[in-house]
């Protein structure tokens, strides 16, 4: 029997009461009695692997549902009669968590197929629950963080899988910590000689630049305590290594070039503060002109919010600086798992900030529906829904995500269908253009419609997005002539 202390989940939870923490460990001995007699690669006893999930679900703030299904999610798979015994133990909703998560049978499907339809039943169940995919990328980190027991065949495989697939993901859904962890874990089983490259080049940069922060730290933290901002952390940190790896292959693989290499991070309580310390900051060192960026007043789309400004320190280099307060922290490293809330029913959706960034969720499950390939479905998931993503303006000032080469036609789509339909030019930073304009980050968009303009089967050409793939197709077909 395993030794596993229910304490070690219960006690890193915010406030559970004695229902709550008897259910978990419930669910553990629950899971325990599956998992008998199973081990892991590693030799260890196979339900050290459900309950590393559910702390990392506790971590990301998941509710006790979802940290029970965590627990649960490889029951199914290893005991194919148990799901109806789930409904009964822990209710339908701890079921259908622990089925959307579950793999496709191994008999009926194999290889990529296998692997593509999960991957489709992962995105249906989540379109219905949200907390489906936090358990899959809780899943995913414990998996990634013991890779080393595993073949090398099976390694490379699974690693490049995280890094196209899940890192991706976690950062759509706003989960930095999470997307910087899968990708740092992933990138030496992928990429085994460039990640010692990076590794030499940052260890070299990063005693020099450690120091400099340090100065950096000590005079920021005197001049606030001196301008009375009662209650601040300051902490710096030096670039995940894969990250950086991906701006390198831009600059050369010369690590010079790279100014945001390092940052220190300004933590407060409140936003008025926020705006405060920014002040503090420019009066002590001279910013760099335009590269201050306020997403607290325009969020990226993903909900992150934060001051960012980059300053000349005197000696001839620069440092960034981010200044955010505590819960904008939380939302940046756990992004989509701290919007959760729930209605009446107990159903939970995504609130505040991050509700608009759930569309690419809907175009995904809409989209997948017309694909029947599995070959097709991945390479259009990693190449469409998960590639760059650049961030445009509308002239309300609404920022509107698209992926990278969108067009002004992909712009009006975005807004609205009719828009979309009716368009014949667009107005890109003031000047007058044409609808196949390539945009670029930051780009302010207006469209120009006029009400007896249509779509043309040309203008398949002209887009880059699925959805307006969709609308473009969908009304070709309604206007076709019968025959
Ligand atoms: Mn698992």
């Amino acid at each position: 029997m395993s030794t596993l202390d229910v304490k070690e989940i219960t006690d890193l939870m915010k406030k559970p009461n004695l229902a709550e923490k008897a259910l978990i460990a419930k669910a553990l001995a629950f899971a325990t009695k599956i998992h008998t007699g199973q081990t892991r690669y590693s030799g260890e006893p196979y339900i050290n692997h459900p309950f590393a999930v559910a702390k990392n679900l506790v971590e990301m703030g998941a509710d006790t549902e979802t940290i029970i299904a965590g627990l649960l999610h490889d029951s199914v798979e290893d005991k194919p009669t148990c799901q109806e015994e789930l409904v009964r133990e822990f209710g339908p909703k701890v079921a259908f968590l622990v089925e959307g998560v579950t793999k496709l049978g191994k008999l009926k499907y194999q290889g990529t197929t296998r692997h593509a339809e999960s991957l489709r039943k992962l995105f249906v169940a989540t379109a219905e629950d949200i907390r489906v995919i936090l358990i899959r990328l809780a899943d995913r980190l414990h998996n990634i963080q013991t890779l080393k027991f595993v073949s090398p065949e099976k390694q490379k495989r699974i690693a490049l899988e995280t890094l196209e697939i899940y890192a991706p993901l976690a950062n759509r859904l706003g989960m930095w910590k999470i997307k910087g962890t899968l990708e740092d874990a992933s990138f030496p089983y992928v990429y085994p000689d460039e990640y010692k490259q990076v590794v030499a080049l940052r260890k070299n940069k990063g005693k020099e630049l450690i120091k400099k922060l340090e100065k950096v730290y000590r005079v920021l933290s005197q001049e606030l305590v001196k301008q009375k901002i009662a209650d601040f952390e300051i902490d710096y940190r030096i670039k995940y290594l894969y990250s950086l790896y991906k701006k390198l292959k831009r600059h050369n693989m010369n690590i010079d070039d790279i100014y945001d290499l390092s940052a220190l991070r300004v933590i407060v309580n409140t936003i008025p503060e926020c705006y405060q310390v920014l002040g503090i900051i420019h009066n002590v060192w001279v910013p760099i002109p335009n590269k201050w960026k306020d997403y607290i007043a325009h969020p990226k789309p993903n909900g992150y919010r934060s001051i960012h400004t980059a300053v000349f320190t005197g000696d001839g280099s620069i440092v960034e600086i981010q200044i955010r307060t505590r819960e904008m922290q939380h939302d940046a490293e756990y992004g989509i798992a701290s919007h959760l809330i729930y209605d009446e029913s107990g159903k939970p959706k995504v609130g505040g900030i991050m509700t608009k960034n759930l569309n690419w969720l809907q175009e995904l499950i809409e989209w997948q529906k017309n694909v029947n390939q599995s070959d097709e479905f991945l390479h259009t998931l990693k190449t469409n829904f998960f590639q760059d993503r650049i961030f445009v303006f509308t002239p309300k000032g609404d920022v509107i995500e698209l992926p990278k080469n969108a067009t002004a036609l992909d712009f009006a789509y975005r807004i609205h269908s009719n828009i979309g339909h009716q368009a014949v030019a667009a107005w890109v930073n003031g000047k007058f253009t044409s609808l196949d304009h390539k945009l670029n980050n930051r780009d302010l968009v207006k469209i120009e419609t006029q009400k007896n303009a249509k779509p043309s089967a040309k203008w398949l050409n002209l887009i880059k997005t699925t959805s307006a793939r969709n609308y473009i197709k969908k009304f070709l077909q309604t206007k076709k002539p019968k025959d």
